[in-house]
């Protein structure tokens, strides 16, 4: 008898899993849980709309979804549809592949008022993710200030300011992309507590704000240090060097040369969110860097703005039965073990860090444990899932219904665009009863 492994999520961790038990030659039978209809995680709703080649990984991911001993569950919610404690009784191995979906939190004064977003929701909401879709920021303001100096504060600042020209072959939905392109946004600032050296964005994305059609990306120069200093590792050394030489051109940039402007500030730390009802500023401290950490002057600097949005930073998500540590916010795991026929993997085990390509390690590495506890398998995995969401009338959604989903997206796209994104699960699922209606629910994958 195979296997039953469940691998819950559909992200690049539960994929890389899925493909590596395929891989290792037991003999198992896989289904990939997912709680939204739609399939492969942040690469649909994460990477940023504009960077649709990173998106195209996904097509490797549909290949792994439509392998024989392959099924997605997609619609599935682990905790409102089935629980662990359930899964865990139909599967011999049950592999958490859940990201880290939840904001680090922003823990200021002021932090509660209207205008104030973490970057998963907004993240979320301008690439219609449905948990966000109806966020409806508003951006009826001039200036944006982006706290964080990652790759995710890089892709909200850059989506900000991009023109629809720049946009038309991206898969920004309509809601975000009426919001944006009438903003009257002049001006974002991305703010970093630490100085340029220690700045966590890669340069292919720093780089790429040169190209900016009607931004341009500024610094000031005396915040630029001559050289890169202090204690770091020769790969990071080399990043510090490219960002640094980046950073110099932005420094050599007029303010006149393009209508908006994106400029970095470096050395602040937010230490308020000033306002009433709504945000209307963000009060900083400068900061010195003493032993890599960002340490307050007492010198303070207010910057007027009417939308601050936070990246930085994701962390889990509770989910019952699952041990999270509390520091860090990942599961609790030895090399992904959590305790024999559970297991974790990608950034819910790691932390929100790494490329996509990292997930695939930690796929390798959860099957090769799989194979050392799952003996002979035993339990009756697939079947009597399917049996227990017949029962409670849950519309699991098939890789062949997404397929179908993704035909429509793909039918409605404007020119030059990959797809119109559905938005919300219902009108997925209006999708799929129009076209067959009639049909099983549970048709097989
Ligand atoms: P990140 O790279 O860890 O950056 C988080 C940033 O937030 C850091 O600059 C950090 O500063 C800052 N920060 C943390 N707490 C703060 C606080 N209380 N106040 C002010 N600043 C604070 O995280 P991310 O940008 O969310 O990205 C997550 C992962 O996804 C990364 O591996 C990233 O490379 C990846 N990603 C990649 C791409 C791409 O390749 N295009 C796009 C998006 C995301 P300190 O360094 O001082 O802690």
């Amino acid at each position: 008898m195979p296997v039953s492994i469940a691998v819950v999520g559909a992200g690049p961790s539960g994929f890389y899993t899925a493909a590596a038990l395929i891989k290792s030659g037991q003999d198992c039978q896989v289904d990939i849980v997912e709680a939204l209809p739609t399939p492969f995680g942040l690469i649909r709703g994460g990477v940023a709309p504009d960077h649709q080649s990173t998106k195209a990984v996904s097509r490797a991911f549909a290949k792994t979804a439509t392998h024989e001993r392959i099924a997605y569950f997609g619609n599935v919610h682990l905790g409102r549809d089935v629980s662990l404690v359930e899964l865990r009784s139909i599967y011999d191995a049950v592999v958490l592949a859940l990201g880290a979906p939840v904001d680090r939190e922003l823990a200021l004064p002021g932090g509660g008022k209207a205008g104030v977003y973490g970057a998963a929701a907004f993240v979320g909401w301008y690439n219609g993710h449905p948990d966000f879709t109806d966020l409806n920021p508003n951006l009826n303001v001039e200036h944006v200030c982006v706290i964080g100096n990652g790759n995710v504060a890089l892709d909200v600042a850059r989506v900000l300011v991009k023109t629809p020209a720049e946009m038309a072959s991206s898969d920004l939905p309509d809601h975000a992309a009426k919001a944006i392109h009438r903003a009257p946004i002049r001006e974002v600032t991305v703010i970093g507590r630490r100085g340029p050296l220690q700045a966590k964005f890669t340069n292919k994305e720093l780089s790429e704000l040169n190209d900016l059609m009607d931004c341009v990306p500024l610094v000031e120069a005396k915040d630029l240090p001559d050289e890169v200093t202090g204690r770091m590792s020769d790969r990071t050394h080399r990043l510090a060097e490219k960002n640094l030489k980046t950073l110099r051109g932005f420094a050599q940039r007029d303010v006149a040369e393009r209508r908006k402007r994106l400029r970095f500030l470096f050395n602040a730390r937010p230490v308020e969110i000033l306002g009433g009802d709504r945000v209307e500023g963000l009060r900083l401290e400068r900061t010195s860097l003493q032993d890599e950490r960002a340490v307050g002057t007492g010198e303070f600097i207010d910057l007027p703005c009417g939308l601050v949005v936070s990246a930085i930073g994701y962390r889990m998500a509770p989910v019952e039965g699952v041990p999270i540590d509390a520091e860090s916010g990942v599961v609790r795991s030895r090399d992904g073990r959590v305790e024999p026929g559970l297991y974790v993997v990608g950034w819910a085990k790691r932390g929100p860090t790494g490329v996509i390509g990292t997930n695939k390690t930690d796929g390798d590495e959860v099957a090769a444990q799989i194979a050392q506890d799952a003996g002979q398998g035993g339990k009756p995995g697939r079947r009597a899932l399917e049996a227990l969401l017949r029962g409670r009338g849950v519309r699991r959604v098939t890789f062949r219904d997404w397929q179908r989903i993704e035909a429509a997206e793909i039918a409605a796209a404007s020119v030059g665009a990959p797809r119109r994104k559905l938005v919300r699960i219902n009108d997925m699922l209006e999708i799929l009863a129009k076209e067959f209606s009639g049909s099983q629910t549970n048709e097989p994958a």
